[in-house]
């Protein structure tokens, strides 16, 4: 039997006002892997996380996930269903230790504190740095850690599809392959990974499989691999 995807997307649209910035994309998340979009600055990237986590009006034929239709929720109804963003690393509460930002991630969890307090010695597991850390103040994390943070953050929520905007952005490359290779751990684990990112070659070198958008249209898809050695990208976006 073939494998039917986790969440599956069709003719989302999303207007700011009379700006289209996506205009009707379609795409499938399969379980257990990594799927990314690809693009430059404004193609419409962040508008497509944002209208997945229910932040934005949108529109689509259809946005089934896990087997429901998702089109109406609300976004903490979409954190509680397992379809959970990972905040911006500098979104992290700076004056909030890193274990009180852990913790805050379970807070749709009605599950019980034995089980919250397993996920999170998990998590410290995962992330080392994060656990010699635990009853310092989130502020004084590096770029890097703080990155580590917002990514175990959202594992408290408990996520069965995780996804992120630009987890590399503005970090040294040394720690952009330290987040891309967590990314791969956690995903290892079982977790669907959704990752939306201009740094193409790395994005591409991690993905199962890869969707490119330009200006708001689903341009070119493909495996990983396969758009990695393509001619249109590597001139487009490798630099040739
Ligand atoms: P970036 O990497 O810069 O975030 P992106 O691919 O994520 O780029 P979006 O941020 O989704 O692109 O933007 C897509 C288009 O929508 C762009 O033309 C942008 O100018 C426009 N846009 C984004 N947010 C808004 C907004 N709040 N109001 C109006 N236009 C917006």
């Amino acid at each position: 039997q073939a494998l039917q995807p986790q969440l599956s997307v069709r003719d989302l649209e999303v207007h700011y006002g009379p700006v289209k910035a996506v205009k009707g994309i379609s795409f499938d998340l399969m379980p257990g892997r990594i799927t990314t979009l690809v693009g430059a600055n404004g193609a419409g990237k962040s508008t497509t996380l944002l209208a997945l986590s229910g932040l934005v009006k949108k529109q689509a034929t259809a946005l089934q996930f896990n087997g429901r239709d998702i089109r109406n929720l609300k976004p903490h109804q979409l954190v509680a269903s397992g379809l959970v963003q990972v905040a911006e690393g500098r979104a992290t509460l700076t004056r909030l230790t890193v274990r009180e930002n852990l913790q805050l991630g379970a807070y749709t969890r009605k599950d019980s504190a034995a089980a919250q307090a397993a996920d999170l010695e998990h998590i410290y597991q995962l992330f080392p740095r994060l656990k010699e850390r635990d009853g310092g103040l989130a502020g004084n994390l590096s770029g890097g850690e703080q990155q580590m943070l917002a990514i175990g953050r959202a594992l408290m929520a408990k996520p069965s599809v995780l996804l992120l905007d630009e987890p590399s952005m503005g970090l040294a490359p040394i720690i952009v392959q330290d987040i891309f290779r967590t990314l791969q751990s956690i995903n290892q684990t079982g977790l669907t990974i959704f990752l939306v990112e201009q740094n193409v070659r790395q994005a591409l070198k991690i993905s199962d499989y890869a969707y490119v958008l330009e200006t708001g249209n689903i341009v070119l898809e493909g495996s990983g691999r396969s758009l990695l050695g393509n001619d249109k990208i590597q001139q487009a976006y490798l630099g040739g």
